[in-house]
Parts: structure tokens; sequence; C-alpha cells
């Protein structure tokens, strides 16, 4: 572990002298210190260093990130409120309400506990109010984090006990925002710290195997350093370039978190490309790419795709000399400052332009997509996780700007654009779940009227009702969201359990009719085997799928028992004789535009049916014969031609035509494919098939009567679905 040097005032100065220089406001910066430093007089840390010299470290770590003066100035009071008998109103009065809001906020989270014994609801509570805190004034969040630093630097002075709870919670809650507002030199730091803390022996052992190979690695980087120096040099871009280390606890992460061998990390030798221009960035991809082989897959442009805490560069992977891995980075000197300090890094204070903290944070929730737009939430039952938990509490409260009320004065946080529903659930699950009605501000409003901060929302509920799925369609929480999807999907398993006993009884009445026996038959090893072949996931699915028809009855006992049933002649003439008697002689249904009443019939070469492109061909004292436009008769004909339009749809007029099945030749093919006739409603006129015993294949030809295209459309669809078909077409006589 490097000892790490204590600051002075100086250091301070001469780290904000680089980039503030107004009078006023270093002026208040030395104010601000010199209050401090008297307020803590006599006061010492456990290093017996005075207490100040923590203030002033911060300060430093602040003015590292190029931070606002009031910002540097409330990193020096910010121990003022919780360790001197400093109010927030005196600090008013000293300063203004800005630095004492800061310095008080900062105090709160201050007193926060992440990590102890009470129940995780009241962890969470906590979190909940740090990120809040964040939500509101990023500022705060960022002084907090120069304070940890600086406590996590000098945490060697603390009992063992202690360090591990610092370490631990670290780890768990300031390096993760450290990380989402992008601030990487702050996360890096934290989490070795904490790394050192919490596991000293692992520590020290991956430090060491980092040790060992490391003047083989470094002379390694050297060479492809210098290789890819003369590259650019060559094409007259301007670059700096660097060989980069992987920090250890990152290192020890991809141990445990990805399975890798210390070896598999550590081979991979790292490189970083800084140029001017974005251009840049992708001409040299482009020399490195031609020099060198990458490999397939390692590409990412995070230039066009920047990460949610802003990152953008691009990265590879390519294959050296001695078939060494390299990973190469390559980015613009504002994206590696950006990768450096994140948030700090884009919103530095900048002397002379108009700053304002209120459009700074909006600035920031708009960039920072996560601030709004946190991942999906994907647990949508409720027994989620307690890490799914934090991660929709950490999206509606990131979002969280509307503060809404109940009639009793409880606030009610909630993202942009929520809505009472989201609301309701805010307040209980079960209001949400009943909710019907919403009065804001004693008016009844929609489900879906937009909350403003404000709003005292009182939710009207009634007992025995359940969400509406259209409630998806408007909340704003992840919240709502799971909790409406956990319900309707548990609605919905009962719904399906309610059909089982259905569906069971028509597998057994099936089973029965066939002569098996129903309990030999569906026992959980025959049902077992055929899920998979009816896509179900289990029993429930599978009787469901029975009873609604979405599954047939008759393949399910097929495949339990492992036969078909024999053809019955009986059973084929009646399903034909069906329509025999069905058949309704009818006008045709077409009409040529203009003439009341002209004799026409449909042509027999291509039997046309509802919804058919057609033409009329004027016969000779025949009328009008109408043809399917793609008729191969039609195709010879220039004149006689005419303009024909079907009719309005009508639903007892029937069309002739023909389909040919060709199949692979199988036992009760006849039988399968009659059924899936008859079960499209379509009564048949007369069926024959033909095998062809050379290629094995039968060919059955069907006359048949259907209403319209569509209907014969998704016939065809349901014959090429039978076992066996190889393809289904339209005839024409
Ligand atoms: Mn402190």
């Amino acid at each position: 572990m490097a000892e790490t040097v204590s600051v002075t005032m100086d250091d301070v100065f001469r780290e904000v002298e680089k980039y503030i220089q107004r009078p006023e406001s270093i002026a208040l910066i030395r104010r601000a210190a010199e209050y401090a430093e008297k307020k803590h007089e006599g006061q010492m840390r456990k290093s017996g260093e005075p207490y100040f010299s923590h203030a002033v470290n911060v300060a430093y770590i602040l003015a590292e990130l190029n931070v606002g003066p009031s910002t540097i100035a409330a990193g020096f009071l910010h121990d003022v409120i919780e360790d001197t008998d400093v109010t927030k109103e005196e600090l008013e009065k000293e300063f203004d309400p800005e630095i004492a809001e800061l310095v008080e906020a900062v105090t709160k989270i201050g007193a926060l506990k992440f990590h102890s014994k009470d129940d995780p609801e009241y962890q969470a509570a906590n979190h909940r109010k740090l990120f809040i805190a964040m939500a509101r004034d990023v500022r705060v969040i960022l002084i907090k984090l120069a304070d940890r630093l600086h406590n996590m630097r000098t945490l060697q002075y603390q009992p063992p006990e202690k360090q591990k709870r610092i370490a631990a919670e670290t780890l768990d809650v300031y390096a993760p925002i450290a990380h989402r507002l992008g601030i990487s030199a702050i996360k890096n730091e934290l989490e070795d710290l904490s790394f050192y803390y919490l596991d000293r022996e692992e520590y020290y052992r991956i430090a060491h195997l980092v040790d060992t190979k490391k003047a083989e690695r470094d002379e390694y980087i050297r060479q492809m350093i210098s290789d890819i120096s003369d590259l650019l040099t060559e094409h007259g871009i301007e670059f700096r370039i660097f060989g980069r280390s992987k920090h250890l606890y990152s290192i020890y992460h991809k141990m445990v978190d990805r399975h890798k061998r210390f070896d598999e990390i550590l081979d991979l030798l790292a490189i970083r490309i800084v140029t001017k221009t974005e251009l840049n960035c992708y001409e040299i991809l482009g020399y490195i790419h031609a020099a060198y082989r990458p490999i397939p897959g390692r590409l990412k442009d995070y230039i066009a795709v920047p990460k949610t805490n802003m990152y953008q560069s691009l990265h590879t992977t390519i294959i050296g000399d001695a078939g060494k891995i390299f990973e190469v980075q390559i980015r613009t000197e504002e994206m590696d400052e950006i990768a450096e300090r994140g948030v700090a890094a884009h919103w530095r204070y900048k002397e002379g332009s108009k700053y304002d903290a209120r459009v700074e944070q909006k600035e920031i929730e708009e960039r920072l997509s996560w601030f709004r737009d946190f991942a999906a939430f994907t647990g949508e039952n409720e027994n989620t996780s307690a890490s799914e938990y934090m991660e929709t509490l950490q999206r509606d409260v990131f979002e969280a700007n509307v503060y809404a009320m109940t009639p009793k004065g409880r606030v009610i946080d909630l993202p942009n654009g929520a809505t009472p529903i989201d609301f309701a659930y805010r307040v209980h699950t079960d209001v949400g779940h009943t909710a019907v009605g919403a009065i804001v501000n004693d008016a009844m409003v929609p489900l879906n009227t937009e909350l403003h901060t404000g709003d005292v929302v009182q939710i009207k509920t009634m007992k025995n009702t359940g969400p509406s799925e259209d409630w998806l369609k408007f909340v704003k929480t992840n919240q709502a969201k799971s909790k409406i999807k956990a319900y309707l999907a548990r609605k919905e398993t009962e719904r399906k359990a309610e059909k089982v006993p259905a569906g069971e009884k028509m597998l057994a009445d099936e089973l029965r009719k066939r002569g098996f026996d129903p309990s030999e038959y569906t026992d959980k090893k025959h049902l077992d085997g055929i899920y998979s072949h009816f896509n179900v996931a289990n029993s429930t699915d599978l009787y469901y799928g029975i009873a609604v028809r979405t599954i047939n009855v008759t393949s399910v006992c097929e495949k339990l028992t492992n036969q078909k049933r024999p053809v019955n002649d009986e059973t084929l003439a009646a399903f034909i004789n069906r329509g025999e008697k069905k058949r309704i002689p009818s006008r045709i249904g077409v009409y040529v535009p203009g003439i009341e009443s002209m004799k026409m019939s449909l042509g027999q070469c291509c039997l046309p049916v509802y919804g058919d492109d057609i033409v009329g061909y004027v016969t000779k004292g025949e009328g009008v014969k109408v043809h399917r436009r793609d008729c191969p008769n039609m195709a010879k004909m220039q004149q006689r031609l005419i303009d024909v339009r079907w009719e309005e749809e009508d639903n007892e007029r029937m069309y002739d035509t023909n389909i040919s099945v060709l199949s692979h030749d199988r036992s009760f093919l006849l039988t399968d494919i009659v059924t899936a006739v008859s079960q499209s409603k379509a009564p048949m006129l007369k069926v024959s098939a033909a095998v062809n015993q050379e290629t094995l294949t039968t060919t059955i030809r069907i006359k048949l009567q259907i209403h319209d295209l569509e209907q014969l459309h998704i016939l065809i669809a349901n014959l090429r679905k039978v076992d066996s078909v190889i393809d289904v077409i339209r005839e024409s006589n």
C-alpha cells in the first residue's frame, strides 16, 4: 500500500489557481478555509494530524476535479456542522445559503449507515436518501466522494473492525456511484483501497503476481508503443501513446466474476492512444487494423455509442509480434478527461461563464441517461431479489423530481410523467391493485393523468378489482410496472388452471374412444415426453391448449400412444358428404361497374374465389366470364376484356376451389389431411389421391368450397403444418 502524502493549503491554492483566478472566488475559498481551520482548532485526527488537514485534503481532491468555488468552499467546511458547534443558519449568515445547504446535505449523508445489522428495508431506505441527494444536487456527492477518498487513504489509523466496515461500504455504495458518474480515477482508487482492507492476503497475492512479470510485459509494451508510434508518425497524425496498467481490484474482479485465470488477464497488454479529433481516432484505428490482425468481435465503438456514464473511446484487441495480445484504446483528449473524471470533467468549472447549479443539474440528468432511464427492470414477480429491488429503487428514485402528496401530507416522490397509478403503487401494492379512480386537488381525473409537484392525490379503490393491462402503457415507475405484470401473470396462471379439467377430460375421452386406458397414458412419464413436441412447459399448459383448441387433441393422443388412427372410410365419406349438403347455389358476387344486371359466370379454368384479382371476358352469347387476372387463358386475350368487381362480402356465398397437397407417403396421411380441411370449416366436394411409387410421394387433390381468399390461405397454411407434407398449392381445374 503506497503511503499517501498529506497536502497543504498552498497545494490546494496552487491547484485552484490553475482554473480559478477571480479575486472574489479565491477570497471566498480562503475565507472558508480559515473559518474551518478556526472551528476545528484543537481537534485531532487518529493519525495525530490536526483535524483540519482532512478538510484541506478533501478540498484538494475537489480542486483536482475542477469544481466551482462554492463546492471547494463547502469541501473545506464539510465537517463543521457534524464536528463543531456550527449550525446551518450560521453558515448561511457567514457564507451563503448555497454553501450552507451543500454542507448540510453532506452531513446528512454522513449519518446514513449502509452496513448496519438492521433489516434490508432500512438499508434500502438509506440508499434511497443518498440517491435522492444526488438527484437533487450532484455536487453533494462529489464532496462526499472526496471526503470518502481521503478517509480511505487514511484508514490505517482506524481499528480493524471499523476499517472493514468502512471499506465494505465504500465498495458497495461509493465506488459504484463514482463509476456511474464516470469518475474512474476516484472509483479505481476507492476499489483498490477497499480491496486492501477487506482481503489483504488476496490483495498482496495479486500485487505480487502483477509484479513478477512486470519487466517482461513492460518490454512488450515498449516495443509495441515504438512500432505504433512509427506507424502514426509516418501518417502525420498527432498523438500521445502510453501503456497502462489495470488496477488490482479490476483484475481480482475479472478473475472472480468471469472465472478467468490469472495469466489470461495479465497477458493482456494494454495501450492507450490519445489524439486530437474524433476523426483521428478512426484513422488511427484504420492504420492499426491494417498493420495488425484484430481479434474479431472485440472492436467496440463507444464513440458512436457512449456508455451511460458518458465514457467514449474506441476499443480494439490486436495480435502483435510473437502472438502477444494488445488491448488498444483510442480516444481524444476530451474523451480521456471524461474517462478519468466523468461528470466533473464534463461540467468542469469555467470562470466567466454563467454558472447555475440548477441548470447544471438538469443537464446532468439529461446527459447521464441512467438518471432517468435505468436498465429495464426484469424481475416480474413479487419476490424479486434484493439487488433487483435496489435497481428499481435506484431508477425510480434517480428520476424522482415530482413530489406529490397523500391527503394526510405524506410526500411521494415520483419520476417525471408519473400518473395516479404510479402514485397508488408507491403508497401500497394493494392500493395500486384495487385503484379505480383518482382525485387530484379535489377533482376527479383519469388514471393516466400526469402528476405535478404539489398535487394532492387521493386514490379511490374498490375491492375485488385488479390492475388493467392498459396501465402498462402509461405507468412510469418500475415498481408499478413490475407489480402490474406480476398480478397479470398470476391471473393468467389461474385462468389457465380453470381450463385444465376440461382439457384433461377431452384427452381422456379421445384416448378411450381409441381404446386406450387414459390412466395408463397420462402419467407423468408419458406427458413429460411430449411437452417439447407441443411447445409447452407443463401439463397445465398442455391441457389448457387442448381445452382452448390451440393444441390438437388427436395429435396428442397419437404422440402419447405412438399410434395413428386407421383410416375410417365412413368418417371420410361423412366429411365429404357434409360438404355436398352445404352447397349453396348463389349468384357469383361479381358485377360490372356501371351495369345493372348482366349474365355472369365464373371461369371454370381458374376458379376465382372472393378476393382474387379478377377480370371479365365478354363471351359471345354467354355473358361475362370472370377469370383470375393471372389465368393462363386470359394472358393472350387483348380484346373483349372488361373491368369487374367483387360485390360486398357475403358469408353465405361459397366458391369452388381446388388444392393439391404433395406429401411423403405414410399411413393415415389422408385422414390427417381431411381432418385439417374439416377443421377449417371448408366443405369438401371431392378427394382423390395418387401415389408416386418412384419418389414415394403422394399427391392428394381436394375440391372444396371456400368463402374467400383469406380462408383459403389459412387452410393452405394449416395443411402445410401436417406431418410429412412437402407442399400445398392452389390448382386450376
Ligand atoms: Mn469528512
